[in-house]
């Protein structure tokens, strides 16, 4: 065997194939290798410290080391790890539910464990169809679903999704949807003034329910903002209006908060900024602060009574992981909610919210910013080569500009992840209004000088 360099750095090059990334690029070039974490930062094996500007994928909620759920993973450890859910209930996983209903929007009285965002949507997806078999409404097997959603990887998922270069290529194995268009402001081809915007997108997703709503089952939707689009925000009353007309039209409403909910937005849900309280709800990423894989879908009462009944009537729904209703996992989101309530993180948020909102105002001055979306603490701001025409940039070489200006942070200490040319920022819940400025300006910094 040949002298091999053993760093982490290179078993990693040697034998991980990583997401959505393009390998042969990837081995190619220098790669950062995370040892440790603490508070909103990352620290790699060269003791190199970076803010942790996208919280790990959106997940990280109080920071990283955060002693309560540390310890409260320790002191499960001390329990037992896992046990199965199939014939068998635990403590924490039952603990939490109780808990989760109480935070959710009103409605929603049962939860359906898992463990990735991607599952619970897949759940939500089949729990409505064998809900309407169940109801006997047999011909309302069709999901709404948006423009340039993004509900995650699995293949239940990616058929309600709707970004191209995703899902291109698994097409002939998706099921279809009916598309309605993305309510995006900036990139509006409705032909609404946008200072007089009449909500074209809405009155589309009317006109669906409206002509189809007999072989619909159910809408599915990311509230208020389209994260993996390109931090696509909604127009207020957007989803209250989806909520009236899904009602009006005996269609089920699934709201997608995987990304928004645990605080992303500025309350608990994004759903509550609407008043909305949807038929099925699915979460995940903050459910466990960003600690473990775990993911919850619930649904309400009418929903989940549809599949009571006999063996013989075969109302079972049938679907379940090895680690649905994992011990530690569910250890953890009760930390979580905990130390929500304990260090009323909630009530924290409008000031991080209004710094994170004045920081980017200069933004929009930039030569090559065309667009700043904000809702509560997740951000996109949208690089373009033409600010008047709204030219995107053409791309040279495997590199967006998107790529150069987060390699650019990056070497400032923040890491951030681009999606195209949006430069996407989500800090953890629990950075400072002073360290959000700091990271924003850090991103100031680094738009100037590679735009
Ligand atoms: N739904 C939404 C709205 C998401 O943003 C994501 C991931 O980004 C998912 C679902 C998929 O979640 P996961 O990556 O945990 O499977």
């Amino acid at each position: 065997m040949k002298n091999r360099d053993c760093t982490a750095e290179q078993k990693d090059k040697d034998y991980i194939w990583h997401p959505f990334t393009q390998m042969q690029d990837w081995v190619k070039e220098e790669q950062l290798v995370i040892a440790a974490g603490e508070g909103i930062k990352l620290i790699d094996t060269q003791g190199r410290e970076y803010f942790d500007g996208v919280s790990s994928l959106w997940l990280n909620v109080h920071g990283h080391r955060k002693q309560a759920i540390d310890q409260a993973i320790i002191g499960q450890l001390d329990k037992i790890a896992h046990s199965t859910m199939l014939g068998l209930a635990n403590v924490p996983s039952a603990e939490l539910a109780e808990q989760l209903v109480a935070i959710a929007p009103a409605g929603l009285a049962r939860v359906f464990y898992s463990d990735s965002g991607s599952t619970a949507v897949e759940i939500a997806v089949k729990m409505a169809y064998q809900y309407w078999q169940l109801k006997g409404r047999k011909q309302k097997k069709q999901f709404v679903t948006l423009t340039n959603a993004y509900h995650g990887d699995t293949i239940g998922s990616v058929s309600v999704g709707g970004i191209d270069l995703f899902h291109r290529i698994f097409q002939p194995l998706l099921f279809q949807t009916i598309h309605a268009p993305s309510p995006s402001c900036y990139h509006c081809t409705l032909g609404d003034n946008p200072q007089q915007c009449g909500m074209a997108c809405a009155q589309r997703l009317h006109d669906i329910l409206a002509e189809r709503h007999d072989e619909i089952a159910a809408v599915v939707v990311e509230p208020l903002v389209q994260g993996a689009a390109g931090i696509l925000t909604q127009p207020e009353g957007f989803l209250r209006r989806l909520r009236q007309w899904t009602k009006e039209y005996d269609v089920l409403l699934i709201v997608d908060e995987v990304a928004t909910g645990f605080g992303r937005t500025g309350k608990m849900f994004a759903c509550e900024h609407e008043g909305v309280n949807p038929d099925i709800m699915t979460m995940a990423k903050g459910i466990t602060a960003g600690y473990l894989p775990l993911a919850a879908t619930l649904t309400t009462a009418e929903i989940y009574n549809a599949f009571l009944g006999g063996q013989q009537e075969q109302k079972t729904f049938f679907h379940g992981h090895s680690y649905t209703g994992n011990p530690l996992a569910c250890a953890a989101a009760l930390a979580n909610l905990r130390v929500f309530r304990e260090e009323k993180v909630l009530a924290s948020l409008p000031a991080k919210i209004a710094a994170a909102r004045a920081s980017l105002a200069p933004f929009r001055e930039m030569l090559h910013v065309g667009d700043v979306r904000q809702c509560g603490l997740i951000m996109g701001i949208e690089l373009v080569e033409d600010k008047i025409s709204k030219t995107p940039y053409r791309g040279e070489g495997a590199l967006t500009m998107g790529d150069r200006v987060c390699r650019q942070a990056r070497r400032a200490g923040l890491i951030i992840r681009p999606l195209g040319d949006v430069i996407v920022f989500m800090p953890p819940l629990a950075s400072t209004p002073d360290q959000i400025k700091e990271m924003l300006a850090i991103i100031q910094r680094s738009v100037a000088s590679v735009t």
